[in-house]
């Protein structure tokens, strides 16, 4: 997860416009959940040929082509953050209903973070339920209210952290799994939002574990032990190497912050100290180089 500014004018053309404000209206004042639909939070092109969505291209515009929890490239679903029909943990609510087409409430998510146990209608908080929506005097709605990042809706602290509102590099570590099984991500906050959002979207499945090693650390790994054996074969001499291994630490720098990357969190985080890089990337190297490595990297 990184965060991500999505601006207000990606909004497709149909979710801006009067007759979906219209079927809002409809919907949060008669709580109509069997009117929401998907020809408007999702909006197909309708090609024969193919089933895209304007909606999908349109958060892939902001997040880059990538799942808005796992970061992995992905065909996303449109995911209602807040969920629209029902909530898991809470039979007496109705579900987010007003917030069906409220643009700050679709990510996009990979079906394995939103669905197969993971997210699907989960949205556990700390703080204040809220069960209706907001109308002004005029009976209409406040529309400042349906947003992700205002009151009432910030105030219920929820576990799972939006990408658009909460800072995703606040809540999380990493650490090599004890078994070999790849790298896990653990929360670090006070309020436990980071292993709920971890809880909720399954973020330490086995197929993360193994990418973050393979898309963040092999390449890496790969680059910096063929120069050794350039090193040793001659065609590096000692100073070359040491700066084909500072370019390499380099380009982990430079991906870390290239919001196209996949699984930024980890690549921010391994940069992040030489505390950090020496638990989650020495040990994967040849035990003969880790010193270089580590030298290497505390001259930047
Ligand atoms: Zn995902």
């Amino acid at each position: 997860m990184r965060f991500v500014i999505k601006p207000e004018n990606h909004k497709t053309a149909t979710l801006s416009s009067q007759a979906t404000a219209d079927a809002i209206l409809e919907i949060a004042t008669n709580m109509s959940k069997d009117n929401i639909t998907d020809k408007i939070y999702r909006e197909s092109y309708g090609d024969p040929d193919e089933k895209r969505s304007r909606v999908e291209d349109q958060l892939a515009l902001s997040y880059h082509n990538k799942c808005a929890y796992c970061e992995r490239l992905a065909k996303a679903d449109i995911e209602h953050y807040r969920p629209k029909k029902k909530v898991a943990e809470d039979n007496a609510h109705n579900g987010y209903y007003w917030l069906c087409y409220e643009w700050t409430n679709l990510l996009p998510s990979c079906v394995k973070c939103n669905r197969e146990g993971a997210k699907h209608s989960k949205f556990p908080i700390i703080g204040n339920r809220v069960y209706t929506p907001s109308f002004l005097a005029n009976n209409q709605l406040d529309e400042d209210h349906q947003k992700a990042q205002n009151n009432p809706l910030m105030n219920e602290i929820p576990y799972l952290l939006h990408p658009e509102v909460d800072n995703p590099d606040l809540f999380f570590g990493f650490f090599i799994d004890p078994s070999g099984n790849g790298i896990r991500i653990k929360g670090v906050d006070t309020q436990n939002r980071g292993d709920g959002t971890i809880e909720v979207c399954l973020l330490n499945r086995q197929e993360l574990r193994l990418e973050r090693v393979e898309n963040v650390i092999n390449p890496f790994k790969q680059s910096v032990e063929s120069a050794f054996v350039m090193l040793g074969d001659g065609i590096y001499n000692d100073d070359q190497f040491v700066q084909q291994i500072i370019f390499q630490i380099n380009q982990l720098i430079i991906n870390a912050s290239n919001e196209k990357s996949t699984h930024t969190l980890l690549r921010k985080f391994i940069v992040k100290s030489h505390q950090n890089f020496s638990a989650i990337v020495l040990p994967y190297l040849a035990s003969s180089i880790r010193n270089i490595v580590l030298a290497a990297f505390k001259s930047i």
